[in-house]
Order: C-alpha cells, then sequence, then structure tokens
C-alpha cells in the first residue's frame, strides 16, 4: 500500500508537464490541456491574439492600400 503511493507520487513527478496559468481564472492547468478544467476557457488564447493581432495589422495595411487605390 504505502509502495504504490509513493509509487504514485513519484509518477506524477516525472510526468510532470509545464504547469500554466489560466489568463480567464487563474487556476492551474498542465501545457496539452486545451481547455482549462476550472472555467472551460481555451488554454490557446495568448497564442490565438498574438496571431490575431497580427491578423489585425495584416488587414489595416490591406485597408490603407484599398484606400489608396480606390480615392
Ligand atoms: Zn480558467
Amino acid at each position: 500500500m504505502f509502495f504504490s503511493f509513493f509509487n504514485a507520487g513519484k509518477m506524477e513527478t516525472l510526468t510532470t508537464s509545464v504547469t500554466k496559468t489560466c489568463l480567464n481564472c487563474s487556476a492551474q492547468y498542465q501545457e496539452h490541456q486545451q481547455f482549462c478544467p476550472t472555467c472551460g476557457q481555451s488554454t490557446h488564447t495568448h497564442q490565438l491574439s498574438i496571431e490575431h493581432i497580427l491578423h489585425e495589422l495584416f488587414h489595416a495595411f490591406t485597408h490603407i492600400q484599398t484606400r489608396v487605390f480606390s480615392g
């Protein structure tokens, strides 16, 4: 019993991946989890926001260009 308990603890430390903090509720979750186990918020919000900013910048440029060409 005790040995299995210690082994379980060892297993946990060995398999521990990167722990991250939810941007929405500040709960801890493992890096491989796609959604926060506490609030269900997508854990890729930060990555997506960077892509979103780049996307917005790209759109801003294309909008400026279309304005210049049309006007
Ligand atoms: Zn959360």
